[in-house]
C-alpha cells in the first residue's frame, strides 16, 4: 500500500500528467482533480450517512452511472446548469460529482429555503434539468409540476455500473458550481466557481490544517455554502478521508457522535459552538467529563462564517480543551485568512493570511493600500478568486477594482501580523456623530455583561447623528436587576462604563431571538427593520 503521503505526491504527480495529457488530446478522461484523486483510494470509505457506508469507488461507480446518465448520449453538457435537491449525504456528493464528470455547472438547493427562493435560484442561473431526492418532492411539486425544467429523481440505491460509459473532458477553467451567496444584504446572486478556483480554494485548507487520508469529519453544515461544500467536504475527499453526514446540525446528536464515532474533525459557525455549549452545560457532570474526553481527542474544530465571540471561543475551551481555530473567508474567494494549525490561536483575530490560493491588502475607500495598523477594506486576488457573478456583469464590474483586486466589503484592522475584522462597509461600519464605529466591537463589548445572552447591533437612521447606535438583545435567563421595561436604561447606564458614549446604544429592543439565516448569521436588514417598527410605535 501507498505511504499517506506518497499517496498524495503521487496523485498530484498522475494529476499534472493528466492536463498535459488533457491539452492534447480533448475528449478523454476528466481531469477534475478532485475526482481522479479517487482512484488512488477506492477502497477507502469517502462517506457515511444515515443510510450506510460508501466507499471513493462506489461514488466514482454511482457519480459515473448518474453522469451518463444526465448526457443522455451527448458528448458534454457544456456547463448546463444542473440544480439538485439532496439530503446531506452519499446521494448529495454522488450527484454533484456527477454533474461534474459530464461537464455541468452544479447548483446546490437547500431545504432551509422556502420555494420562492428555490425558484428565484432555479430561475436566476436558468437550469434545465432539477436532480432531487424523493423526499423533496412534496417541496417541489409546483416545480415539477410546471413542467419547465427536465426533472430526474435520484435513485436511492446503487445503479450498476454501466461499463462503457465516455465522459467528456472537462477542463479546469470550466465553470463548476453556481452559489447564492447568503442573502444577509440584498437579492442573493449567483457566485459562478471554475473547477480551478475550486482547487485553489482546496490546497491552501489541505496544507495549513494538516488533513490526513485518515481524518474523520463529522459534517453538519449546510451544504448550499462554501464552509460545507469546500472546506468541510471537498477537503476531506481530496485528501481521501471519509465524511460522516448527520441530517442537519443537533447539538445533542453532535455530542453522541463525538462520544461514538471516532472523529477527528469538526467545523461550525459560532452559533453552532454557542449551542453546544449550552447542551453541555445541561448535562449532568458525569456526564459532562465524558463529553469533554470525547471532545478532547479530535484533532482540529474550526470555527467560522460570522465572528466568533471571545466568549464562546474562552467557554468552549474551558469545557473542551479546544482553541477553536477561527479562520475568515467568503464564497467569492474561499479561506484568506486563518490562525494557526500549529501555535497561538488569538481569540478575536482570524490570523494571518493563507499561503497559497489568495494574496490579500488593505485599502481606503480610493483602493489605495494602507500601512499596517490601519483600518480599510480586505481585497484580495488570486486563482481561488471567482469568475463572476451570474449574468450580472455590473455586479461584477463593482465587486472588482479596476486592476482586478475583488473588494471583500469587510473592513479589516492588521495587528503585528494578525488580522481583526472590523465588519462589513455597507452594514456593520456605523457612522454615528462623525464618529466611525465598528458593530462587531460594541456586540464583542455589550457581551461582557452578565444579562446579555446575545446581541447584535446595526444603525439606525438618526435626525442628529446621521445613524443611531442600535442594539437588539436577547436577555439571559438569569434573575433580572430591574424589570424588563427598564433594562434598557439599566444597559445603557452600564454601557457607559465600558466604552465610548459615541458607542452606546441608544436604541434597544428585546427579542427572544436574532433573527438568523441558514448559516447562522445574523440578518441584520431585517432587525432594522424591527426597530423601525418599533421607533414607529
Ligand atoms: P459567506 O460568503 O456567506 O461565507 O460570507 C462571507 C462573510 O462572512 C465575510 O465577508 C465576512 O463578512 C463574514 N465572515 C466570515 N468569516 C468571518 C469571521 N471569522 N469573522 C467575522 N466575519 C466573518
Amino acid at each position: 500500500m501507498l505511504g499517506l503521503n506518497s499517496c498524495s505526491t503521487k496523485a498530484q504527480q498522475f494529476c499534472g500528467f493528466l492536463c498535459t495529457f488533457a491539452a492534447k488530446h480533448p475528449n478523454l478522461q476528466p481531469p477534475v482533480n478532485l475526482i481522479q484523486r479517487a482512484h488512488y483510494h477506492t477502497q477507502r470509505t469517502a462517506i457515511k450517512d444515515e443510510s450506510g457506508s460508501y466507499t471513493y469507488g462506489q461514488l466514482l461507480q454511482q457519480s459515473g452511472a448518474l453522469a451518463s446518465m444526465l448526457l443522455q448520449e451527448q458528448p458534454h453538457l457544456q456547463e448546463t446548469r444542473v440544480a439538485f435537491l439532496c439530503m446531506p449525504g452519499f446521494g448529495y456528493v454522488a450527484a454533484q460529482w456527477a454533474v461534474w464528470r459530464a461537464g455541468g455547472i452544479a447548483v446546490p438547493l437547500s431545504a432551509h429555503h422556502p420555494l420562492p427562493e428555490i425558484n428565484y435560484i432555479l430561475h436566476n442561473c436558468g437550469a434545465t434539468v432539477l436532480l432531487y431526492e424523493p423526499v423533496f418532492e412534496t417541496l417541489l411539486a409546483p416545480v415539477l409540476a410546471a413542467g419547465v425544467l427536465r426533472a430526474v429523481c435520484l435513485p436511492a440505491s446503487m445503479v450498476p455500473a454501466s461499463g462503457n460509459t465516455r465522459l467528456p473532458f472537462v477542463l479546469p477553467k470550466q465553470k463548476a458550481l453556481i452559489l447564492y451567496t447568503s442573502g444577509t444584504t440584498g437579492k442573493p446572486k449567483g457566485v459562478v466557481l471554475t473547477h480551478l478556483n475550486l482547487e485553489a480554494q482546496i490546497m491552501p485548507l489541505i496544507d495549513a490544517w494538516q488533513w490526513q487520508p485518515d481524518d474523520y469529519i463529522l459534517h453538519t453544515l449546510p451544504l448550499h455554502h462554501t464552509h460545507g461544500i469546500v472546506n468541510a467536504l471537498c477537503c476531506a475527499l481530496w485528501q481521501g478521508a471519509c465524511c460522516h453526514f448527520l441530517p442537519a446540525f443537533d447539538a445533542a446528536a453532535v455530542w453522541r457522535a463525538f462520544l461514538q464515532l471516532p472523529v477527528t474533525l469538526f467545523m461550525g459557525v459560532p452559533a453552532m459552538y454557542q449551542k453546544l455549549i449550552t447542551y453541555y452545560w445541561q448535562q449532568p457532570q458525569p456526564m459532562q467529563q465524558l463529553l469533554s474526553a470525547a471532545c478532547s481527542k479530535l484533532r482540529l474544530m474550526v470555527s467560522g462564517s460570522a465572528a466568533l465571540p471571545v466568549n464562546v471561543l474562552q467557554t468552549f475551551r474551558q469545557i473542551s480543551g479546544h482553541t477553536l481555530l477561527e479562520r475568515y473567508g467568503m464564497t467569492e474567494i474561499g479561506m484568506a485568512l486563518s490562525n494557526p494549525y500549529k501555535g497561538e490561536r488569538l481569540p478575536g483575530l482570524v490570523g494571518k493570511p493563507l499561503p497559497g490560493g489568495v494574496t490579500v491588502r488593505i485599502t481606503d475607500e480610493n483602493n489605495h493600500p494602507l500601512p499596517d495598523g490601519e483600518t480599510g477594506e480586505l481585497q484580495v486576488k488570486g486563482d481561488a478568486v471567482f469568475l463572476e457573478y451570474w449574468q450580472n456583469p455590473e455586479a461584477t464590474r463593482q465587486a472588482f477594482t479596476p486592476d482586478g483586486w475583488f473588494k471583500t466589503g469587510d473592513m479589516v484592522q492588521v495587528q503585528e501580523g494578525n488580522y481583526r475584522i472590523a465588519g462589513r462597509i455597507s452594514t456593520d461600519i456605523i457612522k454615528t456623530g462623525g464618529y466611525k464605529v465598528s458593530a462587531p466591537e460594541i456586540e464583542e463589548m455589550l457581551r461582557n455583561n452578565p444579562y446579555i445572552a446575545d446581541c447584535a447591533v446595526v444603525a439606525i437612521p438618526h435626525e442628529q447623528w446621521g445613524e443611531a447606535v442600535s442594539a437588539a438583545v436577547v436577555l439571559n435567563t438569569l434573575q433580572l436587576p430591574v424589570p424588563v421595561s427598564e433594562m434598557a436604561a439599566f444597559l445603557r447606564q452600564w454601557c457607559k462604563t465600558q466604552m465610548a458614549t459615541y458607542k452606546t446604544p441608544v436604541n434597544w429592543l428585546f427579542l427572544d431571538q436574532l433573527p438568523r439565516n441558514a448559516m447562522g448569521k445574523i440578518v441584520k436588514p431585517h432587525l432594522k427593520q424591527l426597530f423601525l417598527k418599533q421607533n414607529e410605535g
